[in-house]
């Protein structure tokens, strides 16, 4: 059994589409980045790559790699998976949470967690999403920027 841990940011821009957990949310911003900026998705897959000793998502999808730009993050994850389960591992279970001060996720929660339970290969209990604000404080609160946190179990064989 190995553990891992992510965390990611993403700046909160105009003109871009809100996705988190492969999951679009009408909002006023959404989230800047190479790829689709999905924070939830990217801070999964760093625990998932970190549980494997794989470094990270920044080695393994290199943003100088053009092929990357605007692509799905759940397409990433996938690619993930492969390479988990070459190396012998599935997913236990994974915890998630997204620090987000608008707008309200609690109703998008469980989209999003179908999406990651299909590509993880695991049921949907496997998988937890948690939404929270920082009261209105730092960063998220002045809605400068989304975080998530996510942590993961592998097993092996
Ligand atoms: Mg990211």
């Amino acid at each position: 059994m190995r553990i891992g841990h992510g965390y990611d940011v993403h700046r909160l821009v105009e003109n871009r589409a809100l996705i988190l957990g492969g999951v679009e949310i009408p909002h006023d911003r959404g989230l800047l980045g190479h790829s689709d900026a999905d924070v939830l998705t990217h801070a999964l897959m760093d625990a998932l790559l970190g549980a494997a000793g794989l470094w990270d998502i920044g080695h393994a999808f290199p943003d100088s790699d053009d092929s990357f730009k605007d692509i799905s993050s759940l397409v990433l994850l996938e690619r993930v998976m492969t390479m988990l389960e070459d190396r012998g591992y599935k997913v236990g279970n994974v915890d998630t949470t997204i620090l987000a001060q608008q707008p309200k996720l609690a109703s998008y929660l469980p989209l999003m967690r179908r999406n990651l339970a299909v590509i993880l290969k695991v049921s949907e209990d496997r998988i937890n999403i948690k939404a929270t604000t920082e009261e209105g404080l730092g960063w998220t609160g002045r809605e400068e920027g989304m975080g998530a946190h996510a942590v993961c179990i592998l097993e092996e064989g």
